[in-house]
């Protein structure tokens, strides 16, 4: 799509080079969604390509995914073998609304940032325990867990000018086993409900993650053992009727019925 309000497109080769920020500046990653409809307030738009940040980094700490790792690219990645939480990689990449459309330029970032309940990369680096790495325009950087930086549906805990620049998964993460459930009314369609649990190899405690059903992720921690009453009371608890999303994807009320629905099976599939 032709943008006609912009009037400016910036190409600069680290975030440094950016001294000043205005309404009506945009960062610019993969640009799916960006181009994909009028930007009638950004005239603005600064390339995030010339930054050269590898794609991703493995280390003893985890993985390193930075915000303008392309959807492909996180899919083509060979995790060590005993990184077994990585089979949810493949799973999220190939669950956006018609996936293979976006894929090549989408980027991971632009997904965090873009807080669409349905967003594959926050159900993906929430459950996985993520932690991003966050630039100011003063050369401050802060880190926040991917849970907490989206905060609704489009909304997140990014400042003015701000720049997702990474996102951290530790390796304790990557290395628990894992159930997923996703629901979507049409084949390829958006998620309506996508829930991952994860399994503490050590103490049995359960993760369990709950996005695209709600305006934000929700996350609940359970020990072992825990029996199907205690994982609804703490859904009933924490997630409010309003707190479901509603759109053309899916009701509240039907959201709702998968969440539960989804969240006993994957109790019973890593309960031991
Ligand atoms: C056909 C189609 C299907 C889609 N399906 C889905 C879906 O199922 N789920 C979903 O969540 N989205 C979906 N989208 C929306 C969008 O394409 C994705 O969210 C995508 O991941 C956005 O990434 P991008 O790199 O293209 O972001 P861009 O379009 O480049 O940017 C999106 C927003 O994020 C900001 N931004 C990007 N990177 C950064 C950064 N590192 N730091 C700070 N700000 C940044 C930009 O300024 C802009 O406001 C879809 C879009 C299309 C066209």
């Amino acid at each position: 799509m032709d943008l006609h309000t912009i009037t400016t497109v910036l190409r600069p080769s680290g975030a440094d080079e950016v001294q000043t920020w205005a309404d009506g500046h945009a960062w610019l990653a993969g640009g799916t969604w960006l181009f994909s409809e009028p930007q009638v307030h950004t005239d603005t738009l600064i390339d995030l390509e010339g930054f050269g940040w590898e794609p991703l980094k493995v280390s003893d700490a985890g993985l390193e995914i930075a915000a303008t790792c392309r959807i492909v690219q996180l899919d083509n990645f060979k995790a060590p073998p005993d990184w077994v939480a990585a089979g949810l990689i493949p799973r999220c990449c190939r669950s956006f609304l018609a996936s293979y459309k976006i894929w090549n330029e989408a980027t991971v970032g632009g997904n965090l940032v873009m807080s669409l309940p349905a967003g594959p990369m926050i159900s993906l680096t929430s459950a996985l325990e993520g932690v991003c790495t966050l630039w100011s325009r003063d050369g401050t950087e802060r880190r926040l867990p991917v849970a907490e930086f989206v905060t609704g549906d489009n909304r997140n805990a990014l400042r003015p000018g701000e720049l997702v620049r990474s996102i951290h998964l530790p390796l304790a993460a990557l290395r628990k086993p894992f159930a997923f459930r996703r629901f979507t009314l049409t084949n390829l369609g958006r998620s309506e409900a996508l829930l991952i649990g994860t399994r503490d190899p050590d103490d049995a405690a359960i993760l369990l993650t709950v996005t695209a059903a709600t305006l934000r992720p929700y996350q609940f921690r359970f020990p072992a053992g825990v029996s199907n009453a205690e994982v609804r009371n703490a859904l009933d608890g924490a997630i409010a009727d309003d707190r479901y999303l509603d759109d053309t994807h899916g009701s509240p009320r039907h959201r709702k019925h998968l969440t539960y629905l989804f969240a006993e099976q994957i109790r019973a599939e890593l309960g031991v």
